[in-house]
């Protein structure tokens, strides 16, 4: 949900209309009064916000939020009047995550808030992959074995990444080909085999996990333990 406070009415018209079809849910606001109302729990994940505002400015609604710890962290992205570089400067220094110089364009305002969204994103889109005793960091492209670090090639890295976030998915020769060594690659399907050969080496007594399915390719095996 993002909320709009913007007093103009054709703007944040424009603003909803232009939120909803990119697929954001929109809520707009024309003055700080009906923003206050509406921020309670569940809180916005941003909130586009107009300096210039008849009742409290935008200013001063960002510092109340920034005050607040249960809304401090909710990206906001200031609309500032062009030439306003005072406003702006105001706006970063509390805490702003992005601005807008008006007239600004609706294409921009989406990818601004993507942009921002993006940031915002915890970074816990599960850097570390942990299957049966294997791990992956993929953010330091370690693996280990049973707490152990392995060194592995980075076909064979690939293979096993995909292994392990599909666990239990077959892939054929042909597949594994095409997104470990690329659509493009020219090769024999027997290159499969010896890679899988040697990561199931480099992973020892977990190599078996990684299992092949008779005429159609490999997978990693789910593990049925109680
Ligand atoms: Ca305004």
């Amino acid at each position: 949900m993002i909320y709009c406070v913007e007093d103009e009415s054709s703007i944040r018209d424009l603003m909803l209309y232009t939120l909803s079809v990119a697929g954001f849910e929109a809520a707009g606001f024309e003055n700080g009064a009906q923003f206050w109302a509406a921020m309670k729990e569940p809180y916005p994940q941003l909130i586009l916000l107009d300096i210039m505002l008849p009742d409290e400015d935008g200013i001063s609604i960002l510092k109340k939020l920034r005050a607040v710890s249960a809304t401090a962290q909710i990206p906001v992205i200031m609309a500032t009047a062009r030439g306003a570089e005072y406003d702006r400067v105001i706006g970063l220094d509390l805490g702003a995550d992005d601005y807008l110089s008006k007239p600004f364009g609706m294409m921009e305002m989406v990818s601004r808030i993507k942009a921002v969204m993006r940031r915002a994103a915890p970074r816990e889109s599960q850097p570390l992959l942990q299957y049966g005793g294997i791990s992956i960091d993929k953010a330091k492209h370690l693996v280990t074995v049973d707490e152990r670090p392995v060194t592995l090639t980075l076909k064979e890295y690939e293979l096993l990444k995909l292994f392990m976030e599909n666990v239990g998915h077959v892939f054929t020769r042909e597949q594994l080909l095409s997104s470990v060594w690329g659509m493009d690659f020219i090769g024999e399907t027997r290159t499969v085999d010896v890679h899988i050969g040697t990561l199931r080496t480099k992973l020892g007594a977990r190599g078996g996990m990684i299992g092949t399915v008779r005429g159609v390719g490999y997978r990693m095996e789910e593990r049925h333990e109680q």
